[in-house]
Order: C-alpha cells, then structure tokens, then sequence
C-alpha cells in the first residue's frame, strides 16, 4: 500500500499499515427510527463527510457495486435473501438536504429564476433515498407527500442490502474510528415560533457521535459568501440568491476583488444582467487567472471580460484592513481610493479541515491539503535520522479516504475530478470489504491533460484542454447551458 521510492540505498523502509476490516468482520450498525430529530449516537460501517461532488459520487456507487456483490453471491450460492442479509450500512453526514451546483453560482447570484434549476434536493435525484434520517429541520420537510414524493427507501428498495443514513449536520471532529457532529442550527420561520426556536437550537447544540469502519472525507472548501451560500435547504438557498441580486441592483457600481476563476465568472455575470452598472474587476497580478495554463487562455478570457465592458484593474492589490464589503476599495501600494459601492471578495478559499483530530491533522495535513497516496488514502512519510543513516517512514490510514478540493495532489481541483475520485472509492472500499485488496489506483498524474472552461463576458466560453484554446467551443457551449448540472446527473447516474 506504500508508493514510497528512495534514491538512497541506506534508507531503511518502516511502513505502518493495519487492516481494513471485511464483509466478515464489519461492525454491527445501529438500527435508528426512519426519522430522529435529535443528534443520537450511532454506528455505521462507511461514513461519508460531506455530500456534493465526490461524496455523492463515493454513494451512489458504492449502493451500485455492494448491491451487485451481495446479488452475486446469493447468485453463485443459491441462497434465499434472507441466509446471505448482511446490511451494510452508509451514513451521509451533510449539512445542506440537496446538491447545490456551485458551477452555476456566478449566474445564479444575479439571475434567482436560473438559482432555482442550480440546487437539486436529495429526493429529486434518481436513486439517493434514505432508509433513516436525522435531522433538525422540521417533521413535515421528510414527510412523505401525498403526490408519493418521499425521501425515503420503497418497500421495493432498488438496494435491500446497503442501508443509507442522511445525517442533516456538521461533523464537529474526525479521527480515524470515530466522528462526531452536530444537527443544524434551523431558522425559525413562523411568528408564535419561540418553542420550535428553543427545540431546534437545543437539538443543533447536542452532539452526535459515528462509530465507523471506514471514512470518506469529502467536505471540499469553502469560499466568502455569496460563492458560498449560507444555505441548508432550496428555500434558504434562494433567500441568498435574492439577497445577492436585490444588493447589485441597489447599487451602482460593483467590484469584484480577484481574478480567480470565480471572480472572472462573477464579474462576467453581473455585467451581464445589469450593463448599465460600473462593474471593475480587480487583480494584483499582470495575468488570470492563476492556474498553470497556457497565457493564450489567459489572455483570451481577458479580452472576452474587456469587450463585455468590464473595468480590469492589473497589479492592484487591495488593502482589505482599509476596504470593507461597501465603499471604495483602497489600494495597498499607493493608499489610492477605486470608487466603489458593492464589493464581492473572491480572494479566499479554505479547505473543511478543521474538525480534524489534532494528531491527523498535524501529521497528514500540508498548507491546509490533506496527504494521500495513489488510492486517496491518508498518507504521510517523513524521514528520521542523519545523513547517511535515515529511515524514511511511511504511514497509511488504510480505512481513510479523502477526496475532491481536499487532497494534495498537482491537479488543478474540478467537480470533475472530485466525481472522478468518488468512482475510484467506491471501487476500491467495496474490493476491500469483499476481497480485501485495492484494486484502483489514480492515473499517472503527468500524463493527465490540464484543462480549464470559464463562462466570460457576454456567456462566451474560453477553455483550455490539453493545450488547446478555444472559444465557444461547440461541446462545452451545449454542456454550459445548464452549467453542467445535465452532465454531473449522467455522471452521478443520479
Ligand atoms: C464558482 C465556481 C465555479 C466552478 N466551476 C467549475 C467548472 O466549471 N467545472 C468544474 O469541474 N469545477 C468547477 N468548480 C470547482 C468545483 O466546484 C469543485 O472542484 C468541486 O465543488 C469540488 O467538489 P467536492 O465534492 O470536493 O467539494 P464541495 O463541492 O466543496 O462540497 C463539499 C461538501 O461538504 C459539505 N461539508 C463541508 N464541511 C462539512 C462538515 N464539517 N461536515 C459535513 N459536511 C461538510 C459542504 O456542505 C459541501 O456540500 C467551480 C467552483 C466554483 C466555486
């Protein structure tokens, strides 16, 4: 399981691994009610931490693939469904009830009629339905309708052998056995709502703890509101939309802080909607965005941004103690003002790594990105000693895996990538329960053809695949329609 390689012939190699557990040796799962409204204790045998791209990736195939295993084996036994019923039980640890494509937020943060194609609640994909939920929100939002909409598993379930927990919640800490979590904090809607208010809040503060055999850590990063919505459910989430729109239009002159990808699109965007505003984009280097790609793209998606009318300001770098969200930006070379009413910060990112334990994260974690090997495991190596005489270590947390934006790996992060690595998961967590061995390790990473697409002024699309530049390339035109969210559902089979 080590990839460790060493020039040096006096190393001496230490590899720390335990074992996976298999279908054999899986822990029990707690049996939980279909609904619990406060944070119970439970345990499970593959925990996932965050439920977008590559969480919901690592789901719907690991249903797919235990089910097939669990069918084959009563196939070539020829026993009867109830000799061979071992459950395996998944758990879901989310916070938000649906899929928010986050492609689409750029438009939709000016456009709240397009927001609303932009989040897919759970029970409106193909597949994902729950056997058990738990949730703060209130009884009526999973109550079966009458219509038959429902959140939950028929009797006729497409997966009788792999039980799914949706748990409505933050996980607060993780260690390698072990999370623990708490519900979300509901907003109260209702005017008389002051005992609802008191049961939410106090159902949000307890904590839930998950015993698990295996984890997939898939809580992504986090960006500055709008780019990240606040948002849990479809209504909250156009609630931001709307707030971020009724802001642009309230004012006249926007700035966007930031040539990233996201402030490209953001920029782009509002221009769009309002041409009538001064909308400036500003960033502290010559080029953008910042991605290793070629400067033909970059320079493309520039003129692309300029003849839409937006105000590109180079080699300016904003002072963010002297400039608020309101009110002109103030530059740090020159203390010179950029006038200004609205300003949208697209200049950070984090990644969801905080409730890690401290002896994870202080081992497994470089400049805030997670160490893996090829099979999206924790690993760590480090090497002890003095010249001559060194012991490289490596260490693998063999039931850990993480993926997406998380990992550390020269790949320039995508929903593509993240539903990529979800796949390989899957595969490889069922080959371990079943036949106790890895089976899929990630391609070579520098044959991997870098690629980009971003939405620019006027909705052009400028993108970049192996070297490649275009514009309006006529494949990524029809996929940019719905932002992807077409593609991500064929991709998800969901
Ligand atoms: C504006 C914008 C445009 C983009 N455009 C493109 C594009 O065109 N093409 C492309 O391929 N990529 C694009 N990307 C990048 C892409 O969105 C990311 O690479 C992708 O979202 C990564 O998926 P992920 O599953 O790793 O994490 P995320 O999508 O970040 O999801 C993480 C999930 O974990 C949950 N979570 C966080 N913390 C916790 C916790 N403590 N407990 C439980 N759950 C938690 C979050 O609620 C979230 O649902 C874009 C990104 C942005 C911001």
């Amino acid at each position: 399981m080590s990839d460790i390689k060493s020039s040096n012939s006096s190393e001496m190699f230490k590899s720390i691994l335990t074992k996976t557990k298999t279908l054999q040796t899986l822990s029990q799962p707690t049996k939980l009610p279909k609904l619990s409204h406060k944070a119970t204790s439970l345990k499970t045998n593959i925990l996932i931490v965050g439920g977008s791209f590559s969480g919901l990736a690592v789901l719907r195939l690991l249903q797919t693939n235990l089910q097939e295993h669990f069918n084959q084996a009563r196939l070539s036994s020829g026993a009867s469904n109830d000799e061979t019923a071992k459950r395996i039980s998944i758990t879901l640890v989310e916070p938000r009830n649906g899929l928010l494509n986050i492609l689409g937020i750029p438009k939709s943060i000016v456009d709240t009629e397009f927001a609303k194609t932009q989040y897919l609640p759970f029970n409106k994909l193909n597949h994902v339905r729950f056997n058990n939920i738990v949730s703060s929100e209130k009884p009526e939002v999973y109550a079966d309708k009458e219509n038959g909409e429902t959140w939950y598993v028929d009797d006729a379930a497409e997966f009788p052998d792999v039980e799914v927990t949706f748990v409505q919640g933050t996980v607060t800490y993780l260690d390698d056995h072990k999370a623990e979590y708490v519900l979300n904090d509901t907003k109260d809607d209702t005017a008389e709502g002051s005992t609802a208010t008191a049961t939410a809040a106090s159902a949000a503060n307890e904590t839930g703890s998950i015993d698990f055999d295996y984890v997939v850590m898939a809580s992504g990063r986090d960006r500055n509101w709008p780019t990240t919505p606040s948002a849990n459910t479809m209504d909250e989430y156009l609630q931001d939309m709307n707030k971020s729109r009724s802001m642009i239009e309230n004012a006249n002159i926007i700035s966007v802080v930031g040539a990233g990808a996201v402030g490209i699109e953001i920029a782009g965007d509002i221009k769009l909607r309002f041409p009538e505003k001064t909308v400036n984009l500003v960033h502290p280097h010559e080029v953008f965005p910042p991605e290793p790609l070629s400067l033909e793209f970059k320079r493309l998606i520039q003129d692309s941004i300029e003849r839409a009318g937006v105000n590109i300001y180079l080699n300016t770098r904003i002072d963010r103690t002297k400039s608020s969200d309101t009110g002109d930006l103030i530059t740090t070379e020159t203390g010179k003002a950029i006038p200004s009413e609205i300003n949208f910060w697209c200049t950070a990112k984090h990644n969801n790594i905080a409730f890690l334990s401290p002896k994870i994260a202080s081992k497994y974690v470089t400049h805030g990105q997670i160490n893996v090997n090829e099979y999206l495991q924790l690993h760590s190596q480090a090497i002890q000693g003095q010249s001559t005489n060194t012991t490289l270590t490596t260490t693998t947390v063999p039931n850990f895996f993480v993926l997406g934006d998380l990992v550390n790996l020269p790949i320039i992060k995508s929903a593509g990538w993240a539903m990529y690595m979800g796949r390989q998961t899957a595969n490889n967590i069922t080959s371990l329960i079943f036949e106790d061995t890895l089976i899929e390790p990630l391609p070579n990473l520098k044959e991997m053809p870098r690629g980009m697409v971003l939405v620019g002024g006027q909705e052009e699309i400028v993108s970049e695949l192996a070297g490649e530049v275009s514009l309006n390339h006529e494949g990524y035109k029809k996929e940019y329609l719905d932002y992807c969210i077409g593609k991500i559902r064929a991709t998800l089979d969901a």
